[in-house]
Formats: structure tokens, C-alpha cells, sequence
């Protein structure tokens, strides 16, 4: 049987070549010493550090990144005794003091009797890999938060608002707590719109939605754009009399920025009508019903002239 197997069986020059011609880093220790019985040379162009200075496991400890130091090595004794081939990602440590992503892929040779011989595997620089790794997994935290963000105004999205009065209002029921809802609508904003164009009207639900979250600044507190020219705030553990201490900040932050509107019929700066409501809800009420209240109070407020906050 001329195979090409039984002819590479004889010649373990052609082994050796071809391994130290691979971009992976064959290595071998022996189980009972704990020694490298070997490390390929490609070892030095990748972290620098020579092959006859990978002497023992320290070496290969000593040489990787503090903070996956303990698991990877905990694993890879672990599963070595167990017998089990295995393999771990860690950052290495470059002799230039930088670390590169290498995996190890680890192969446990066993003795006739069944004992672990010597372990026997490559390393791989994976260190491309993980940068596109971290680069998608950025990506992907970035379009999360964009997706919960109005991109006008830079407040939460009513998606978002969506998520949080459901955890607020739990944490209302579960604590028997208060929590107050505001709604703001900007008066007359139509003929903002036609009066200045829709790119200054674009300005003024950024100017107005900033002033919200300076006005409701408690780290619960939470603003979003609930609609057009709508902004809802949910202000978790607050009562009846703080709410409208805060609804009042916002109503007077606003008036403080003096932002002429020639259109409205409130007033000759921009306005607000906001409503307000206050609950402690009991176990098992739904939220949706306080929003709709809220909504009621803040159309009362239209209807009562604008430009004031109706809480009742
Ligand atoms: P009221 O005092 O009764 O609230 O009257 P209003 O004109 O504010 O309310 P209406 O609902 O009639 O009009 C809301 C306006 O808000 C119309 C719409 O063009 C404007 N709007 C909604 N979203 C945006 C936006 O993103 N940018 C700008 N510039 N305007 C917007
Ligand atoms: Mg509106
Ligand atoms: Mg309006």
C-alpha cells in the first residue's frame, strides 16, 4: 500500500516544514513536566517573544492578558485532565506589551494505559476576527439605542415610552407608590409651522424637549416624544404636589426661553398645555386608562385657553 500517508509516515522533515509553514502555531507539552516540548518559530513573528522562551506553562500564563488569565487557564487544566480536546480564545501578550486574540485549539494525547501523554495544538491569531467582531457588536448597541431614540430631538422614542411606563407602572403596583404622567402639547403649532417654516418649527421640539429633561432631571425621571409636537414624562415615586412643581418648571422654562409666535392664540412667545395626572396603582390595573386621563386633561387644558396645566 503506497499511499500518500505511508509515504509521509517515513519523512518527518515534510511534518515539520509543513507545519512551520502554516499561519497557525503548532506547540506541544509534555503532561508531566509541564514543559513546552515545542513551539514553532512562527510563534516570534506574531508575539515576539523567541521559542526557546516558552520553557514551562507559566510562560504560556504568564504571557496572556490579566483578565482572562484565571478562566483560560483554569479551563484548559481542567479539560486537559479530563482528557478533553478543547479549545479557548485569550488575549496574548505581545513582547511590544500589546495583546493579540489567539485561539488555542488543544488536542489531549493519551499514553497506551488511557494517562494523558502530552497536550498538542495551534494557535491562531484571530485578532482580525475579533475586531469585527466588536466593531458589529457596537453597531448593534448603537442601532439598538437609535431605534429607542427620536432622531429629531434626541429624547426617547414613544417605543421606548412604551417599555418604560410598563416597568414604572409595575414598580408603582409592586411598591405602592405614587407615579405621576404629563402630557405636553405645544399651542398653536400649526401656524408655528406656517408662520416660521417647519425647519424652525424643527428647532423648537429640540429647544422644548431639552427643556424637559432639565425640568424633570430625578435619574427615573423620563421624557419622550410621544407624538409630533407631543412630549409625555413619566415621574416614577412623585406625588401629586412635586408633579405639579414640575409640570410649573416646565411651563415656566419654556416661558423663560421667550420664543416668538406671532400665530398662536395663547400668547405672543411659544406656549405649552400640559395635563397631569397622579396614581398609586393598585395590583393588576392596567396603565392604559392613566394615559388616556392624562390625554383627557391635557385636551381640557386647550379647551380652557392653553398655555396652563389641568391636574384635575
Ligand atoms: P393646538 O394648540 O390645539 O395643539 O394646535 P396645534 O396647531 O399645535 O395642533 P395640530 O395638531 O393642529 O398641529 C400640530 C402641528 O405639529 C402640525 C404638524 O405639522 C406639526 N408637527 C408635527 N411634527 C412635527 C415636526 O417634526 N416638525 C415640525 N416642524 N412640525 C411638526
Ligand atoms: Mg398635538
Ligand atoms: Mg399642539
Amino acid at each position: 500500500m503506497t499511499t500518500i500517508e505511508s509515504k509521509m509516515d517515513l519523512d518527518s522533515a515534510t511534518y515539520k516544514t509543513l507545519l512551520e509553514s502554516t499561519r497557525a502555531i503548532p506547540w506541544k507539552i509534555d503532561w508531566a513536566t509541564m514543559q513546552f516540548a515545542y513551539i514553532g518559530p512562527q510563534i516570534e513573528e506574531l508575539l515576539g517573544w523567541e521559542p526557546s522562551s516558552w520553557v514551562s506553562v507559566q510562560d504560556w500564563a504568564d504571557r496572556m492578558h490579566p483578565e482572562d488569565r484565571d478562566w483560560a487557564v483554569n479551563f484548559c487544566v481542567a479539560q486537559s485532565k479530563a482528557g478533553v480536546d478543547h479549545e479557548a480564545d485569550y488575549r496574548a501578550l505581545n513582547k511590544n506589551g500589546d495583546y493579540v486574540w489567539i485561539r488555542d485549539v488543544v488536542h489531549v494525547v493519551r499514553k497506551d494505559n488511557g494517562d494523558v501523554d502530552s497536550l498538542i495544538g495551534f494557535m491562531f491569531d484571530i485578532s482580525e476576527r475579533k475586531r469585527t467582531e466588536e466593531q458589529l457588536a457596537a453597531a448593534r448597541r448603537e442601532l439598538e439605542e437609535l431605534s429607542f431614540k427620536d432622531g429629531l430631538t434626541g429624547v426617547a422614542n414613544r417605543r421606548r415610552f412604551d417599555a418604560v411606563i410598563e416597568t414604572e407602572w409595575d414598580n408603582a403596583c409592586r411598591n405602592k407608590q405614587s407615579i405621576s404622567l404629563l402630557m405636553l402639547d405645544i399651542d398653536c403649532f400649526k401656524q408655528y409651522n406656517d408662520h416660521y417654516g417647519h425647519l424652525e418649527g424643527d428647532q423648537c421640539l429640540k429647544r422644548v424637549a431639552k427643556l424637559l429633561t432639565l425640568a424633570a432631571c430625578r435619574p427615573r425621571d423620563f421624557v419622550a416624544r410621544f407624538g409630533g409636537e407631543e412630549f409625555i414624562v413619566i415621574l416614577p415615586d412623585t406625588n401629586e404636589t412635586e408633579a405639579y412643581k414640575i409640570a410649573s418648571r416646565c411651563r415656566d422654562l419654556l416661558a423663560g426661553e421667550h420664543i416668538p409666535h406671532k400665530g398662536s392664540e395663547a400668547s405672543k412667545w411659544l406656549t405649552a398645555s400640559i395635563g397631569l395626572s397622579t396614581t398609586i396603582p393598585e395590583c393588576g390595573e392596567e396603565f392604559v386608562p392613566f394615559i388616556e386621563l392624562t390625554d383627557g386633561r391635557m385636551y381640557q387644558a386647550k379647551q380652557r385657553g392653553r398655555n396652563t396645566i389641568v391636574n384635575d
